[in-house]
């Protein structure tokens, strides 16, 4: 049958029929009632104790959602030494336990999550997979397992920014591999040094010139060497040249104009959005206060 070729994940179920419910396709199936695993010691058992209908959302189709309706058993586990008395069956590459989507649903809903983000996501799913929040396409994201991290010996450390300007992490970085290994909840040397603690082997710290990151390195791992990284090495030496240039400019200019020759200023683009905006409004109100007299800002709207 058509519906076959359409849905084969629907192969270990008995389909009783089709209906349409409004824009919803309706699927109600049954289990073949084979013998099924307890999910705690693995002892199959056949033994009803009841059945119940339960409703599980599945790939749409042709911009159709589609809703199955299964009709599943309780068992008795047939382990006398068994902590879990009662089970209900799941349908082996179908159903999970107090999942409401269909596995192939949630294949489909995590590639896309992964590719676009939750909210781009939820926005294109909607009429095309299935309506979902982007909450939701963000808790299957966060379900995935961790990769595995190999042997770590040369580490990576940094702030991380949980909000930009008011709570700062510090993030750990496997420099072989260039990716996140961890994410710790403060930016503080304890947290540092029982980190590395807890990561022995590590032979080389990669890290800015905080000084807290310096004391937990040195608490933590104190046979690794600590080295400056890059990036934070030639933003320092920027830093320092532009204050050295800045200072000696006049003094350079006085002595050879000719030969030094001002930096060209590429044209920039003029700043547009909300803070631009009340900034070119308060400016000529500012200059206005500053020539009749006054020398702060109190009463600018
Ligand atoms: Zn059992």
């Amino acid at each position: 049958m058509l519906w076959q070729l359409m849905f084969p994940h629907l192969s270990g179920v008995c389909v009783v029929g089709v209906s349409r419910v409004g824009p919803t396709i309706r699927f109600d199936v049954v289990t073949r009632e084979n013998p099924q695993p307890c999910p705690v010691c693995g002892v199959v058992s056949s033994r009803v104790h009841s059945r119940y209908s339960r409703e599980v959302t599945d790939v749409a189709v042709a911009g159709r959602e589609v809703l199955l309706r299964l009709g599943v058993r309780r068992l008795f586990c047939g382990n006398n030494g068994c902590e879990r008395r009662i089970f209900a069956e799941q349908v082996a590459g179908l159903t999970v336990r107090y999942g409401r989507r269909s596995l192939p649903l949630r294949y489909v809903l995590r590639r896309f999550a992964l590719a676009l983000g939750g909210r781009p996501a939820a926005r294109l799913c909607a009429g095309v997979v299935s309506a979902v929040s982007r909450m939701t396409l963000l808790r299957i994201i966060r379900a995935l397992p961790q990769p595995e991290v190999g042997e770590l010996t040369v580490v990576g450390v940094d702030e991380f920014a949980f909000r930009m300007g008011r709570n700062y992490g510090t993030i750990l970085v496997d420099m072989a591999t260039r990716r996140p290994v961890d994410l710790l909840p403060e930016a503080s040397s304890d947290a540092l040094a029982v980190w590395l603690t807890d990561h022995p082997g590590i032979e080389v710290i990669c890290r800015d010139r905080a000084g807290y990151f310096a004391d937990g390195a040195r608490r933590g791992a104190p046979a690794a060497v600590q080295v400056a990284d890059r990036w934070h090495l030639l933003a320092n030496l920027t830093t320092a040249v532009e204050r050295v240039l800045g200072r000696k400019r006049s003094c350079l200019n006085g002595r050879d104009p000719d030969r030094i020759p001002a930096l060209p200023i590429p044209p920039a683009d003029p700043p547009d959005g909300p803070l631009a905006q009340r900034i070119t409004r308060r400016h000529p109100q500012i200059q206005q206060m500053l020539a009749s007299g006054l020398d702060d800002q109190r009463g600018l709207a």
